[in-house]
């Protein structure tokens, strides 16, 4: 598929798919998985699984070359297709090594992956070796404690967040406040605590990439349906709620990374009912 990138303002924002996933509505949200299978069972394969995509954004900004999310990586995991954003990247004519910015939504596997490779030796090293990452304080504190670590679940952390630490290569945040002249992290707690959106003003455009605030388009009718794995599916559901309105409001770009590839659109309004615009 041609790599399709959208100008925001003075903003180039590209989609890299990492990988495509599959979704099963049983394990994504229990409680509302009937629900998903007989009002939008048209949109599951023969199995009842539904396709996401795990996607990354190139960032071109005030002169810096961004990431925003790593992926899930390329070591084999259980439950979990290796990504390719290795390949993506030179699709997209971008090495490793030009990337200044790794921008963290949050902490989760499947946006931190290539922040670390590992050799034939098993010899680590950083994947973006002149990268700074921009990791949310509260993210950081909540997910680095060291029982955290020390759970089986948590591996990814071990393997590409904690080698940043002591690197002097991380630049904390605090939720909310400006990246840079075009680029706000919106603060957008209840998938995890720390979780951002990160929105694009520029040049009186405007776009929001919205981190997984949302993971299918089904929460525009349903934005209770929260995902089993929301640290806060209460306070998560207002924030998507909000977000979803806000693209509404103003016409915002919408960017989507774990919506079908490449996940960007419009958020409309219809005889009152939100509905997905894809560019
Ligand atoms: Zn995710």
């Amino acid at each position: 598929m041609p790599l399709k990138t959208v100008t925001v303002g003075n903003v180039q924002v590209t989609p890299l798919l990492d990988t495509p996933v599959l979704m099963n509505p049983q394990h994504f949200m229990p409680q509302h998985a009937d629900q998903f299978l007989t009002d939008y069972g048209h949109m599951a394969d023969s199995r009842g699984l539904f396709t996401m995509s795990i996607t990354t954004f190139l960032v071109r900004s005030a002169g810096k070359t961004i990431l925003i999310d790593t992926g899930l990586g390329n070591r084999r995991r259980p439950n979990f297709p290796p990504g390719r954003l290795d390949e993506r990247m030179a699709e997209a004519g971008v090495s490793p090594e030009e990337i200044d910015l790794v921008v963290h939504t949050h902490l989760h596997i499947d946006h931190v992956g290539w922040n670390t490779v590992d050799d034939e030796a098993g010899i680590r090293r950083i994947f973006f070796p002149n990268a700074q990452f921009c990791i949310q304080q509260p993210e950081w504190d909540y997910w680095m404690q060291p029982e955290r670590l020390a759970e089986p679940g948590n591996a990814h952390l071990v393997e590409c967040v904690e080698p940043l630490k002591d690197t002097g290569r991380i630049r904390f945040f605090g939720g909310e406040g400006a990246l840079d002249e075009n680029l706000t992290f919106i603060a957008t707690p209840g998938h995890t605590p720390g979780h951002v959106a990160v929105g694009i003003f520029s040049a009186g455009d405007k776009a929001v990439i919205i981190g997984d605030a949302s993971h299918h388009p089904v929460q525009l009718d349903h934005p209770d349906w929260s995902p089993a794995f929301d640290t806060d599916p209460v306070q998560s559901a207002k924030t998507r709620d909000r977000l979803f309105d806000d693209a509404a409001a103003d016409g915002r770009t919408w960017i989507a990374g774990h919506w079908e590839y490449p996940g960007m659109g419009r958020i409309v309004r219809i005889d009152g009912k939100r509905v997905f615009r894809a560019l």
